[in-house]
């Protein structure tokens, strides 16, 4: 994660703000000579369709945007969340770096995010610049290595279903656990994704970062700590370089590979509808949320069955709501708030650990103010 609070002057997002520097300043006007001596346009040569202190949005040569002002509900499983100051979805490592580079620049904040299945964004919004990583996809190699294995890679922005018909096309094992998450493969690495009978990290072998010269850095599989539904870096030397500008950050992934056996392509499908099929009957359908919201514990009950004995099916806080069919799931019924989600968290947690002395954590990661 690559967040922390923002100088003040960022609060009301406006291109002058992106780019503070005052010999720069873009004040509602499209005077391209202004622009010319701009640092933004020397560093990155950003033609700016629309200028003004109405700004909505400021378009690279490539046609990557910059916008301003983006309710964060647009881009979350939960439909919920305020305004990002800045957000940009870039299609290459290239562009990537133009957006940190920037936002390095000018002291701002930004978050790496993938689909926003596992977030919920605060009713005021995220200071700062939020990167989504969905348009950095489609890239998916695989090498043979050996007559039962091969190594599939894939960019951080592909979307993990897609993988998942990319294995079962290929007959490819050990990755049928991911059937039905949704999300990237990069937020699947972050959080180690996965469900009862596997997780991402089983297979992953290395993964690449990017460091703070800008270059690309290969992690394997023995630097990298996984636990339940989070990862933590434990080679210090081997990220000491990383892209972590404020203490609570955290690298970028820009790849992930995995080595899986070779396997029949029916017998893989196979699995995988089982799967499908057993989520469909178990997990409330086509509603906003964002998954488990709990952790399970390290153990005895998981902590759905800890909320449904906790009697707390179907609470509600406004429109956020204790699912009915999967008890560690808090849907939104249509407008709910941030704040009602975090309120009925809140009454969960305490319901449960009154009720059988456990302390659930959270597994959605949440974000802004
Ligand atoms: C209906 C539903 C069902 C779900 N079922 C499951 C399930 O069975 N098992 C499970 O584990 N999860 C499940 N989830 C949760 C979620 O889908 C997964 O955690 C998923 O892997 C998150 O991917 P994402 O791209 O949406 O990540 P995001 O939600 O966008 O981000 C998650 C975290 O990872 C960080 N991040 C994302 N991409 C990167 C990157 N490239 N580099 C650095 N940091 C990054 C973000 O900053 C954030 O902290 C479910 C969610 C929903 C809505």
């Amino acid at each position: 994660m690559m967040i922390s609070s923002c100088p003040q002057d960022l609060l009301s997002p406006n291109i002058e703000a992106f780019f503070p520097d005052n010999d720069h300043a873009l004040t509602g006007t499209t005077n391209n000579e202004s622009l010319n001596n701009s640092a933004i346009l020397k560093d990155f040569q950003i033609n700016i369709r629309k200028i003004s202190s109405k700004s909505t949005e400021m378009i690279f040569p490539s046609g990557m945007k910059i916008e301003f002002n983006v309710p964060m509900k647009r881009y979350t499983s939960f439909k919920i969340g305020g305004p990002a100051d800045y957000f940009a979805r870039p299609a290459s490592v290239e562009e990537l770096l133009q957006l940190l580079r920037a936002a390095r620049n000018n002291s701002i904040a930004s978050l790496v995010m993938g689909s926003g299945t596992n977030i919920l964004v605060k009713d005021n919004g995220i200071r700062g610049l939020v990167i989504s990583l969905v348009k950095m996809k489609n890239e998916i190699e695989i090498q043979d290595i050996d007559t039962d294995h091969v190594v599939l890679s894939a960019s951080a922005g592909t979307i993990l279903a897609a993988l998942c018909r990319k294995t079962i096309r290929d007959g490819l094992e050990d990755f049928s656990f991911a059937a039905g998450i949704p999300g990237t493969v990069g937020g699947a690495v972050m959080m180690n994704a996965g469900t009862g009978i596997g997780t991402i990290s089983d297979s992953l072998v290395s993964i690449d970062i990017l460091d703070t010269d800008n270059n690309i850095r290969r992690l394997d599989r023995s630097q990298l700590l996984f636990s339940h539904r989070k990862l933590d870096f434990i080679s210090r030397p081997a990220i000491s370089s990383v892209n972590v500008r404020q203490k609570d950050s955290q690298p970028v992934i820009l790849k992930a590979s995995f080595l899986l056996r070779k396997g029949n392509r029916e017998k893989v499908e196979q699995s995988w509808r089982t799967l499908i099929k057993k989520r469909k009957t178990t997990q409330p359908h086509g509603m906003p949320c964002a998954g488990c919201f709990f952790k399970n514990p390290d153990n005895g009950k998981s902590a759905g069955a800890l909320i449904e004995m906790a009697g707390l099916k179907k609470r509600r806080v406004g429109d956020a709501m204790v699912s009915e069919k999967h008890a560690n799931f808090i849907i939104n019924l249509g407008n709910a708030t941030a704040m009602d989600i975090i309120t009925l968290k809140e009454i969960v947690k305490k319901t449960v650990f009154e009720k059988f002395s456990v302390k659930l954590s959270e597994e959605v990661i949440i974000q802004g103010e």
